[in-house]
């Protein structure tokens, strides 16, 4: 979809920290990230809600999550898919976050701005 921002960087038009890439699915760092490491897989597939994807675009979702939290030796993480605005969904392209959870040892691991 052209307007998607989403769909800009599967096709390279705006960048991105890609960590995945197949024919189907896409990985990549989240912007704003929530901890270090957190990731957003998305399938290449251009629709708004996780019903609008059919089942086979979706196939590989799980195993490139269980992918990621095994490169980032993760122990403590979530999973997550936002449908709707109520939901808090902000960008309508299917997106999963894996959102690392360090314990306090590992400390966030980002620095946000003072200013
Ligand atoms: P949602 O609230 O829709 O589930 O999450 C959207 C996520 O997409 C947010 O965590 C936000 O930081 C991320 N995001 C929005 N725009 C961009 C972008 O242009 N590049 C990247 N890498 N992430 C983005």
């Amino acid at each position: 979809m052209a307007a998607c921002i989403f769909c800009k960087i599967i096709r390279g038009e705006i960048p991105a920290l890609k960590i995945f890439e197949s024919e189907k699915t896409l990985a990549f760092l989240d912007i704003g990230p929530l901890s270090k490491g957190h990731s957003l897989i998305i399938p290449k597939y251009h629709g708004a809600k996780l019903h609008d994807i059919p089942d086979d675009q979706l196939s590989e979702v799980l195993s490139v999550a269980k992918k990621i939290a095994l490169a980032q030796n993760l122990e403590n993480y979530n999973l997550l898919q936002n449908n709707g605005r109520i939901a808090h969904q902000v960008v309508d392209h299917v997106h999963f976050h894996v959102i690392p959870k360090p314990n306090e040892t590992e400390g966030l691991g980002i620095s946000w701005p003072t200013k």
